[in-house]
């Protein structure tokens, strides 16, 4: 089990570590939870949303100190940290302001066909839901699930990545600063253990989790024995496609953009590069070079693009990944050996002639690391890209409309991205197919996932 502590993954340094929530404080939390629905029922959307922008006021406010924070924790650039928090307050003020219209029911127009005076839907909340979350954007991954949720009246317990407490005590308290009732955002300090006894308790309606696909396997079925509702976000290895009609240029320095961000650890990083024949020379070669020319070292040094990976564990498994294929007769372009010296950093690297037989082929590489193939024809880059056991995003670089409407309905995932890179955005909704995972973040769809979609026929 991994202890609760921020290790300092540019340096490898416990800088703070925390005892686990005992049963006794768990069981306070959880009551504490329960007697939160109510309140925070009780004080309707045009309350929750003058909270809900005091807290992104909060956020704002404390954007410097928790960037670091962030950074320390677990190693993203720290300009890349502070995005993360402006972009997470503008979650919250998105959900604040547009959460009623999204939560308004309907009414039918002809009642007296179901024989009612009058019959149309409403929105309920579901009660307290268990967040469980991962490390990688440690404010924004819990802030896009928390803002709908408690403007739709649901009270959320936070299970955070073991590697980022200091973010989630942070997270914990910003809702009560806020004014939100006691209890209806908290943060429990427990490893992965002791999730499963929290899905079973009678006072949590439901779960979502963000993370990994064996994470995501056990919580379905701690949720599944009980029957609440779950929402999993998985991990992904995304094709990134370019045609030869496509601005090559434009399309490499996305491409570099859309590997290496957040230290290459983003679910929705672009992982497979599947460049037409016509213009594979060209994109490998400019490719390759602007990922080997990113700067790598201390991520709280503004000059740095790229940090360490966020934990040793997370270093050993994309180096076993890049060995095997290269073992099997892959080639290694760029990078590929571990950096020597104090933390866990790994370069930009680049593979190309991969093989089936090579785990890189189709798992996900939680690190700077592109996979390259070459597709002869349309036909095959869609095959390639639909070769994955995971759906979540993917990026498409044409300008034949012919081919991006194809792209658009042939990709197997929750977003297609055109002459782009995959980003979330609280307008739109977010989430995989296949092994990504299932139900939808963001948007009105994110804030509808929690709630009961209840229908109302009066006589
Ligand atoms: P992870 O190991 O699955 O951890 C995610 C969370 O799940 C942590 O809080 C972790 O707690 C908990 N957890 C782990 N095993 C569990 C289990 N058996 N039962 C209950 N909880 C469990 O994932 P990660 O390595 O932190 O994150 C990387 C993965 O997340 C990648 O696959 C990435 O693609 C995916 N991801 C997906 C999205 C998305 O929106 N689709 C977004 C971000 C990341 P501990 O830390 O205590 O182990």
């Amino acid at each position: 089990m991994s202890p609760i502590a921020s290790i300092n993954p540019t340096t490898g340094e416990t800088v703070a570590s925390f005892d686990a929530d005992t049963t006794e404080i768990i069981e306070t939390k959880l009551a504490t939870a329960a007697a939160a629905v109510p309140a925070l029922s009780a004080l309707g959307f045009a309350k929750r949303r003058e909270l809900m922008h005091t807290a992104a006021d909060l956020l704002t406010a404390d954007a410097d100190s928790l960037s670091k924070t962030i950074t320390l924790e677990m190693g993203k650039p720290l300009a890349q940290a502070h995005a993360e928090v402006l972009k997470s307050a503008r979650a919250l003020r998105f959900y604040a302001d547009n959460a009623e219209s999204f939560l308004t029911g309907y009414k039918l127009d002809k009642p007296s066909a179901v024989g009612a005076r009058s019959a149309g839907t409403r929105f309920d909340p579901l009660g307290v839901v268990l967040a469980v979350m991962p490390w990688n954007y440690p404010i924004w991954q819990v802030l896009r699930f928390a803002a709908p949720a408690l403007m739709a009246g649901n009270v959320g317990v936070l299970k955070h990545a073991s590697n980022v407490p200091q973010s989630a005590l942070y997270l914990g308290s910003l809702f009560a600063r806020a004014g939100f009732p006691e209890g209806a955002f908290q943060t429990l300090l427990i490893g992965a253990g002791a999730v499963a006894s929290v899905i079973a308790d009678p006072r949590v309606a439901a779960v979502t989790l963000t993370g990994s696909e064996p994470a995501g396997a056990s919580v379905a079925e701690a949720a599944g024995r009980v029957l609440k509702k779950c929402v999993l976000e998985l991990g992904g290895t995304d094709p990134f496609v370019v045609m030869p009609s496509a601005d090559v240029d434009a399309a490499v320095a996305t491409a570099v953009k859309a590997r290496t961000s957040n230290n290459g650890q983003a679910c929705i990083n672009a992982k497979r590069f599947i460049i037409h024949a016509d213009i594979y020379d060209a994109f490998v070669e400019k490719f390759t070079a602007q990922m080997a020319a990113l700067t790598l070292g201390d991520p709280l040094d503004p000059s740095t693009e790229i940090g360490p990976i966020a934990t040793q564990q997370g270093r050993t498994d994309i180096e076993q990944l890049v060995d095997d294929a290269r073992a099997k007769g892959a080639k290694v372009l760029t990078g590929g050996t571990p950096s020597s010296g104090a933390g866990w950093f790994y370069p930009p690297t680049v593979v190309s002639e991969l093989t089936p037989d090579m785990r890189l082929w189709s798992e996900e590489a939680f690190g700077p690391v592109a996979a390259i193939f070459k597709a002869a024809d349309l036909d095959e880059a869609l095959t390639i890209a639909n070769d994955s056991p995971y759906g979540l995003g993917s990026a498409f670089w044409s300008t034949d409309e012919a081919e991006i409407e194809r792209a658009e309905r042939e990709i197997e995932a929750g977003s297609v991205f055109i002459n782009g890179m995959t980003i979330s955005y609280p307008e739109l909704p977010f989430g995989g197919i296949k092994r990504s995972g299932y139900g939808r973040e963001l948007s009105f769809e994110g804030i509808r996932e929690f709630c009961n979609l209840k229908s109302v026929w009066r006589g």
